[in-house]
């Protein structure tokens, strides 16, 4: 297992406090890591900012060619990397070797492509006797912040298309799940030019706020909380840097009457419980038409109760535990409070599941309203709440009616209908008859306060470089 940090062509021991990296289905440490001091912090950027010269010059299919040996390194090695995030974040295996590695290689393999094709505006004599073009270059420096819900696909998502945009980045992944950035960094390392990608090692309060801070860094790229993203932009007015966020999200999934319920109740059931529900676009804030209500809540939370989570056979898992005690408890809290309301039944789940490891029921909460804590806050946990609508009108303004704007779906057998719906929410995405899916081609990003960077598609590789004019003046 690899442990150490990687600050441009050497790999370091933190030297700082300890953090432990759980084992989430046993709650056992697999092993304590110190964190960077500020020294090597130092060090990880000026690493960073010394490579930037030269990788900015590279031309597109040199960086496409270094793009492709990391997704083919990766892909020689995804049963090591599926075993190593499986452990860390208590994933089932298949769902990481089946579902998440092939993702990941394909994220570096699509911005190899796209970066070799990124659209350039035609050029032109604005001016008389002038010619104008307009150049997209990379930004500088990125300190890149990722979260602990799928650490190598985040990894994934923030790095190819900055590396392959021309910047250089000092990487932090969460305290909580380093273990495959760590192996990736050796990966890394040998493919690379040294200081193109640097990781480093410690907790958001510590690591990542003298990172965001420093002066040495030209763009904050963040997946993460609400709450951390703010500290972000804190950060990047103090010295005008560019930002990059990813914030959280509540989907709303609106059924409407003539949908089809086993179609709905099959997604339902696989995309609102995909990763625990640790997932910002899970399919969690559940509105359904009056008449399709009783039966929904029926089939769902029938369905629902035979979600394998804890078995020993890890074979038979379709979800695992969330990822701390913390994150248990505060699950465990959202649906006891919603579980004291009058108004609410909990359909199956409810409770802690069984062990020391931080699993959670897969649970259904039926006949919430609007204004209800488990309608309006993100739980990120095994937990559905489903609302029933009286007409369309209700059903888009509640849907609407949140902080976050990430992700949505709408689910008729009326696609002209759906689509009407479609158009008037506020999300990032929206879905029709399905949830979830994702695709390197499309672009993944919110609205309000789910942030507004992009990842994958053309659009992150805009996101992750600046519009330039060059003009050229004709002379004699
Ligand atoms: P988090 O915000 O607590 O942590 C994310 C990262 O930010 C970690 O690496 C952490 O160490 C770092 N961090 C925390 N405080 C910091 C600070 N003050 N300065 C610098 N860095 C700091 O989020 P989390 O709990 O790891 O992840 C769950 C959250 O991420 C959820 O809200 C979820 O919705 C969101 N998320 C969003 C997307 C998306 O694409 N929009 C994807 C995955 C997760």
């Amino acid at each position: 297992m690899h442990t150490q940090m990687l600050i441009g062509s050497k790999f370091e021991t933190g030297t700082e406090a300890e953090e432990a990296v759980l084992n989430p289905k046993t709650g056992e440490t697999i092993v304590a890591i110190p964190e960077a001091s500020t020294a090597q912090i130092d060090r990880a950027v000026a690493a960073a900012r010394a490579a930037f010269d030269g990788w900015s010059r590279t031309t597109p299919a040199e960086r496409s060619g270094y793009l492709l040996k990391i997704a083919e390194r990766i892909e020689a090695e995804a049963d090591a990397f599926a075993a190593l995030e499986a452990l860390n974040c208590g994933k089932p295996i298949n769902a990481a070797r089946n579902d998440e590695l092939p993702a990941i290689v394909d994220c570096y393999r699509f911005f190899a492509g796209a970066v070799r094709c990124m659209p350039g505006v035609a050029a032109g004599e604005y001016l008389s006797g002038f010619t104008s073009m307009v150049r997209r270059d990379p930004i500088g420096i990125v300190a890149s912040i990722a979260p602990w819900n799928y650490p190598l696909m985040m990894m994934a998502w923030k790095l190819a298309p900055a590396i392959g945009g021309g910047n250089t980045v000092v990487f932090k992944p969460s305290e909580q799940t380093p273990l495959t950035a760590l192996k990736l960094a050796q990966i890394m390392a040998d493919v690379l030019p040294e200081g193109v990608v640097n990781v480093i090692l410690g907790r958001g309060k510590s690591v990542g706020n003298t990172l965001i801070n420093h002066p040495g860094i030209d763009m904050i790229s963040l997946t993460g909380d609400v709450g951390t993203g703010k500290k972000m932009l804190e950060a990047a007015a103090t010295s005008v840097k560019r930002t990059h966020l990813e914030l959280g999200g509540k989907a709303p999934v609106v059924v409407f009457d003539d949908a089809d319920l086993g179609a709905v109740v099959e997604g339902l059931r696989a995309f609102g419980f995909y990763n625990a529900g640790q997932d910002c676009t899970a399919a969690c804030r559940i509105y359904a038409g009056a008449k399709i209500y009783d039966n929904l809540v029926a089939d769902l939370s029938s369905a629902v109760s035979t979600i394998t989570y804890a078995a020993e056979d890890d074979a038979s898992n379709e979800i695992g535990p969330l990822i701390s005690k913390r994150q248990q408890e505060r699950v465990a809290g959202f649906v006891e409070r919603a579980s004291a309301l009058n108004h609410i039944d909990i359909t199956t789940g409810g409770d802690v599941g069984p062990g020391n490891g931080f699993f959670f029921q897969p649970t259904v909460v039926a006949g919430a309203l609007q204004n209800d804590e488990i309608v309006r806050r993100e739980v990120f946990g095994p937990v559905v709440s489903i609302t029933r609508f009286s007409d369309v009108h209700e059903a888009v303004t509640w849907a609407n009616d949140s902080d976050y704007g990430l992700a949505s779906s709408v689910w008729s057998k009326d696609l002209g209908h759906a689509m009407a719906c479609a158009a008037r929410l506020r999300y990032g995405c929206t879905w029709i008859n399905t949830h979830f899916m994702l695709t390197n081609e499309m672009p993944h990003g919110g609205l309000k306060q789910s942030g507004y960077g992009k990842d994958m598609s053309m659009y992150a590789l805009e996101d992750y470089t600046a519009v330039r004019h060059v003009m050229v003046a004709h002379g004699g």
